[in-house]
């Protein structure tokens, strides 16, 4: 992985260099000078952006918790000229800064999105720290450049998405009103435009019996364990009939109080998963019937919650493409669909709007999400590199649609079925 946005700060108006040379890639790019300027911006506000990332990968907040990097993200952005709401819509840690281009507002509506929360008990085991820092980062080099563009600059600071489907609720609050495309990228350990995302949920089981002594007067109680523990064999039995794209996985949050009493109430948080989106509601209505079905053996109440939804994705040709070229002038190889994704919210903005979620290497090695090593790779040194560079691939590609909205209008041609992707 070239480092081009740290290599040194090109001079405004000139091509993007690799290494200290000319890039030819990216001399032959569309409007290769105003996006050489808005990675200039990008590699100066370097210590701001690194100093965000830091910040927030030490202090790692849940799904919906995210105060610190709300407020983080929101400060960086302010201070960059964007006009910033925070609170925004229905949710606490949900930001938004608005940025007319200098040329006009009449033009396309871009959002660059910013991920924050982490995975609790293992912090940013997902790097969501480099999504906010490269968010805010495009979101600055936009900025930098307004005197260029008409349009509109969203930047959506976007809570929980491990958790929650916080854009699911953005969008219900209309927060991608009017939006053209959105974007952002996701840290990963090798480079992919597209992902291929697994229709997923969240499901809470509450069992509900009644507690007795557990020696004394056993049969006097009903065992909301027992009901959880043949749910979890039922589940696991139930794999082996699934299409190899489902997943089914849960932990138990609540298992009891005391050996000594018959368990009165026990709770387990599950997701459902499948690439399949017909399949999904199968395994819905399935799921729903290995509770109930639990619940009845062990003579004791259930209630089963599902929140949090998040969808297939749509994917976008005309906006991986641009990307992929974008990528190619900065010296990134991109691999194309990475085919081992788990799920996220973007997918169901991907229904909404043109969209992509795009990947890039915080390594380079192999290291596997959602671990501890993944964690101590968001704040390397590899991955700072990377923060500029997401943030400028991010900011280029608003740009290949600020510049000439007719890559938005093709874009949405494709989205609306009128062109072939
Ligand atoms: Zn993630």
């Amino acid at each position: 992985m070239p480092d081009t946005v740290t290599a040194g700060s090109p001079a405004p108006g000139a091509p993007l260099s690799h290494g200290g040379r000319l890039d030819p890639a990216a001399q032959a790019q569309p409007f290769a000078d105003v996006k050489a300027r808005a990675a200039a911006a990008i590699t100066a506000a370097t210590g701001e952006l690194l100093d965000l990332s830091h910040r927030i990968h030490a202090n790692p907040e849940p799904a919906f918790e995210e105060r610190f990097a709300a407020a983080a993200v929101a400060e960086v952005v302010a201070r960059h000229g964007l006009v910033v709401e925070r609170p925004v819509g229905s949710l606490e840690t949900a930001v938004r800064g608005r940025l007319s281009g200098g040329r006009g507002a009449h033009g396309p509506r871009i959002a660059v999105l910013a991920e924050y929360d982490a995975l609790p008990g293992l912090g940013h085991g997902c790097g969501h720290n480099t999504m906010a820092a490269s968010g805010v980062g495009a979101a600055l080099g936009l900025a930098a450049v307004r005197d260029a563009w008409a349009g509109e600059v969203v930047f959506l600071g976007t809570p929980a998405e491990e958790r929650g489907s916080g854009k699911e609720i953005m969008l219900r609050d209309g927060l991608f009103e009017g939006v053209d495309a959105a974007l952002l990228y996701h840290p990963c350990d090798r480079n992919h435009v597209e992902i291929a995302p697994l229709a997923s949920e969240d499901v809470a089981v509450t069992f509900s019996g009644f507690a007795a002594h557990a020696a004394s007067d056993p049969w006097k109680g009903r065992n909301a364990l027992d009901a959880m523990i043949s749910l979890f064999v039922s589940v696991g039995l139930w794999r082996q009939q699934l299409p190899t794209h489902c997943r089914v996985h849960g932990i138990i949050q609540e298992g009891g109080t005391a050996a000594n009493i018959v368990p009165s109430r026990t709770k387990a948080w599950f997701m459902i998963r499948s690439a399949d989106q017909a399949y999904y509601e199968v395994m819905k209505r399935r799921f729903t019937a290995l509770c109930e079905a639990a619940a009845q053996a062990a003579d004791v109440e259930v209630s089963v919650e599902y929140s949090g939804y998040a969808s297939t994705m749509k994917h976008n040709r005309v906006l991986a493409d641009l990307w992929v070229a974008n990528a190619a002038a900065n010296g990134v190889e991109d691999q194309g669909l990475d085919p081992t994704s788990g799920s996220t919210d973007m997918a169901n903005v991907s229904w909404a709007m043109p969209a992509i979620h795009p990947e890039l290497a915080i390594s380079d090695s192999p290291v596997p999400g959602h671990s501890i090593e993944f964690r101590e790779a968001a704040a390397s040194p590899r991955a700072d590199r990377t923060v500029l560079l997401a943030a400028t691939l991010v900011a280029q590609t608003a740009l290949d649609l600020l510049l000439d909205p007719a890559n938005a209008a093709a874009a949405w041609r494709e989205f609306r079925g009128e062109t072939a992707p």
